[in-house]
């Protein structure tokens, strides 16, 4: 089940000199469009082109050219063929609807609170959650504090409206890790592709193995 992995492996010739990590990395990634670049490599081009010294933060520019700047870096979680060290810049096409994540401004966030009455927007199963600010969790434990929650995940619409509450809800801790990118609570729908990509790999073979039977590909 492990595919041939059609990419051809990239090289680091030349020194980037660019002010910024993310602008060496960018640079480095588009020289090598189409190939496997290595996580020793991406080290290197983030090290400081005068001093040398390797920053610890190259990871967090490298999700930004993700997020923020739109470009396709597929890495192991995307292609089953990739090792963890390895990544490849799919193409020069940059996603049209990349952004930055976004908060609610002040106003926003106080209306969803009033909205929500201080407490945890979740639902599930026509459960609510309930819980106040400053409450004591009685599952995950530790105080509750309400912070706010895209109610679509972030990967699958980025552009955020901060002065629309109606995009926003007032969630507690536990419940910010339970939504993370699964769930789409405009749709109630789970983002499924999220969920699988999340999968230990015995578990996405028994989605691949449903998938072929239920489609008969077998
Ligand atoms: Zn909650």
């Amino acid at each position: 089940m492990k595919g041939q992995n059609p990419y051809p492996m990239g090289s680091l010739t030349k020194n980037y000199e660019q002010k910024a990590i993310k602008k060496r990395l960018e640079a480095f990634l588009i020289d090598n469009v189409g190939k496997v670049v290595t996580r020793q490599m991406l080290i290197e081009v983030s090290k400081d082109p005068i001093t040398g010294k390797e920053p610890e933060n190259w990871h967090q520019r490298l999700s930004e050219l993700r997020t923020d700047d739109g470009y396709t870096i597929l890495s192991k979680r995307d292609r089953s063929y990739l090792s963890v060290e390895e990544y490849v810049l799919d193409s020069l096409e940059k996603r049209a609807s990349a952004g930055k994540r976004v908060l609610p401004t002040k106003d926003t966030w106080g209306l969803v609170l009033a909205r929500a009455n201080n407490r945890c927007e979740w639902t599930e199963g026509g459960h609510h959650c309930c819980l106040a600010e400053g409450d004591i969790d009685p599952i995950g434990g530790g105080t509750v504090k309400l912070t706010p929650d895209h109610m679509q995940p972030h990967s699958v619409n980025p552009n955020s409206d901060p002065n629309d509450p109606a995009q926003w809800q007032a969630l507690c801790g536990r419940h910010q890790v339970v939504k993370k990118n699964f769930w789409d609570s405009t749709s109630g729908k789970i983002n499924t592709i999220a969920v699988i990509q999340a999968l230990p790999n015995a578990d996405k073979a028994l989605a691949y193995q449903f998938l072929k039977t239920y489609f008969g590909d077998d």
